[in-house]
């Protein structure tokens, strides 16, 4: 008898890997037929919070830009989204798609007010074609992510007006030409619209909106062929032959669309049942990690594909569409793997691209960013202030866009699961309080501070006693995991998911134990990062802060900061590793998090309460000392950290204690280290 079958016998506890059963859950609307049945259906905006520090993270944005941009930035005060004469077009809807989930999630009465602003005008623009919005504006992609807010704002509200508005629109879209040409965002961004169109049908189930999707999938841009034949290898890269133009063709080397995109063949999978645009998926993953990948998930973005050198940069848009791709994809495949990925990301490029207080981004990040200065790097087509830590370096679509990051994610971390259960996506400080079984509500807080902790304690609050599953992802990254409920105890292999069917009583508690161990991963010319659960750590580099501009000068809040860091310490070490070994040398310290968890030594943050900025001066919520050898060869060139050495370096120095915290706490950093040659240094690490 198999470990498995024992599990299931035992503890009535099934370990299983995206398998699928045929009932559909009663309490939440999954895909109807003839759409393929989702692994998991995401609960309505509302339904899981977040507590600990992620609400702390989620109320520093509310303070910071999110809370405050469209009282002073010209493109939001004047938008045509709400009635004035100014912009039209992306950056209102961009900024309500933040706005929305954000505002529920915190239950900020403020926010909310802010919302309704948006939203009344939006709501009552709708006109009798079906097309909505401001009348200047003829172009369908803005009214792509004004879908997605008014389906979210419909899950927060109840508020039929949306469903109305939407049917509406689709209705119109059925009715019209296809009008999604390629080298326009409409049309490389066309299957955008199906993320609103499939949720409609989910509501409504009217099947001519399904008709209306696939013409949007047949007319717009072949994302499916670009996947397989994937034209903008590394060797495009260095022989620079990918396009940067608005060509068809440029379009597709669009880091941002890239980012949208690989959630299209997942999209249409739902409805086509072919094979191959599930393949599409995962193999578009593995090309962006094998020719543009950097270290904690992204691949290179700056503005478009660029090789996986650890100075080339990634823009935010497209860490956070990244991250709405997975969270949307995990719904349809419930690959673990995907989950793994959208930790990687939040928990890493997500805070490591905005400042702890979230009044400054920037617009492109490096793994490897020793100086954050106005001059020109090697971008693709990027310009000289992207990776600046400001109000609107580079272009205004990261400050319009930034905003859905948190909130999305937190809404994906907990999901209904087919059998009317509830399954644990994503870790971290959460509440869900969700429909189980024949629709009992309950309520489960997930108490932790992971990803700086792998400890995580879940209490289930209910009114009755109720018999319902829950389901454990176990990361990839973990050997395995120790889960203990009613006095039972299970090991889960990592990659796995856990899933527990008990009858559940008031005070009921499980306790998942995922052992963080440090590992690395190879990267750049044979350099490495070092990884302890989902975060990437970078060196901790000494930093001045320096203003540079400062925004909108009569804005009350004096927030909106320009920021030059310069280094003010050495950053060119070479690691000392024992690979056979790798936790020799290395000591790992837990600190208190933090009001803002992403905040290390020396970083500048916006105090409201004494009205000036203050330099931080906690310790980040985990350090690791290590010991590094400086290489003085290793310079900088074109305003970056040139590339690593090839390793093993030889070593020329002494050694030293270095300092290593996580990517997101680290404006500047090293992430990708050369390895120290240390046959010849065996007394050293001895
Ligand atoms: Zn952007």
């Amino acid at each position: 008898m198999n470990k498995f079958i024992i599990y299931f016998l035992l503890f009535t506890c099934m370990i299983f890997s995206g398998c699928r059963k045929q009932n559909n859950n009663i309490n939440y609307k999954s895909n109807p037929e003839p759409l393929l049945r989702n692994a998991y259906i995401k609960l309505p905006l509302g339904s899981v919070k977040p507590s600990g520090w992620l609400k702390s993270q989620l109320e520093a944005q509310a303070a910071g830009l999110t809370g405050n941009i469209d009282d002073f930035w010209p493109d939001l005060v004047n938008s045509s989204w709400h009635g004035g004469d100014g912009d039209a077009w992306e950056r209102g809807p961009y900024f309500l798609d933040g706005l929305v989930p954000l505002a529920y999630l915190l239950n900020d009465s403020r926010l909310i007010e802010k919302v309704q602003k948006w939203i009344e005008p939006i709501l009552a623009s709708s006109s009798d074609s079906g097309w909505y919005g401001p009348t200047k504006n003829k172009d369908r992609w803005p009214l792509a992510i004004a879908n997605k807010t008014l389906m979210q704002y419909y899950e927060a509200t109840g508020d039929k007006r949306a469903i109305d508005v939407l049917t509406k629109y689709f209705r119109y879209l059925y009715n019209t030409p296809p009008d999604w040409p390629h080298k326009d965002w409409r049309g490389v961004r066309a299957m955008e619209n199906a993320v609103t169109g499939y949720w409609l049908y989910r509501q409504t189930g009217e099947k001519w909106i399904l008709e209306t999707i696939e013409s949007i999938q047949k007319n717009g841009a072949d994302w499916t062929t670009y996947y397989e034949k994937f034209p903008w290898d590394s060797a495009a890269a260095v022989d620079k032959k990918i396009p940067h133009d608005g060509t068809p063709e440029g379009m597709t080397a669009h880091g941002v669309n890239n980012a949208m995109a690989i959630k299209y063949p997942g999209l249409w999978y739902q409805q086509s049942n072919e094979q191959r645009f599930k393949n599409a998926v995962f193999s578009g993953i593995e090309k962006y990690d094998k020719n543009h990948g950097q270290a904690g998930g992204r691949f290179s973005a700056d503005e478009h594909l660029a090789g996986s050198s650890p100075n080339q940069g990634t823009e935010l848009c497209t860490v956070v569409e990244y991250m709405f791709s997975l969270e949307e994809l995990y719904t349809i495949f419930g690959d673990n793997r995907l989950a793994d990925r959208l930790e990687l990301l939040t928990y890493n490029a997500l805070p490591g691209t905005t400042t702890p207080d979230i009044w400054s981004h920037q617009y492109d990040q490096q793994s490897n960013q020793v100086i954050v200065s106005a001059a020109k790097r090697d971008w693709s087509s990027n310009d000289n202030y992207s990776n600046i830590y400001g109000l609107m370096p580079n272009f205004g679509c990261c400050l319009a866009n930034m905003h859905q990051g948190w909130p999305k994610f937190i809404e994906s971390m907990w999901m209904a699961t087919n059998d009317n259960g509830l399954a644990l996506v994503t870790y971290g400080p959460s509440v869900v309080k969700a429909k189980v079984g024949k629709g009992k509500e309950v309520t489960i807080t997930e108490e932790t501070n992971y990803p700086f902790n792998g400890s995580v304690i879940l209490k289930i609050k209910t009114e009755n006693t109720v018999r319902f599953p829950i389901e454990l992802r176990i990361p990839g990254w973990a050997d395995s995991a120790i889960v203990i409920f009613k006095s039972k105890k299970v090991t889960v292999k990592g990659g796995l998911s856990c899933k527990i069917v008990e009858k559940w009583k008031d005070g009921d508690q499980i306790s998942i134990e995922i052992p963080m161990k440090l590992r690395l991963e190879k990267r750049y010319n044979n350099s490495v990062t070092m990884l302890r659960g989902p975060l990437c750590f970078s060196l901790s580099i000494d930093k001045e802060y320096k203003s540079i501009k400062i925004n909108y000068n009569n804005f009350s809040y004096k927030g909106s900061v320009d920021w030059e860091i310069k280094p003010k310490s050495g950053w060119n070490y070479g690691l000392l590793l024992d690979k056979g070994n790798l936790t020799r040398g290395f000591k790992v310290t837990e600190n208190p998090v933090g009001r803002y968890p992403f905040a290390d030594k020396g970083d500048m943050i916006w105090s409201a309460d004494s009205a000036k900025y203050l330099v931080a001066t906690g310790e980040a919520p985990v350090v690791i000392t290590a010991r590094g050898i400086k290489i003085p060869g290793w310079v900088i060139k074109n305003n970056s950290a040139d590339v690593p050495p090839l390793s093993p370096v030889k070593p020329t120095g002494d050694p030293e204690i270095i300092k290593l915290v996580p990517y997101g706490c680290a404006r500047l950093r090293i992430t990708e280290f050369p390895v120290m040659d240390i046959t010849m240094m065996e007394d050293i690490m001895r």
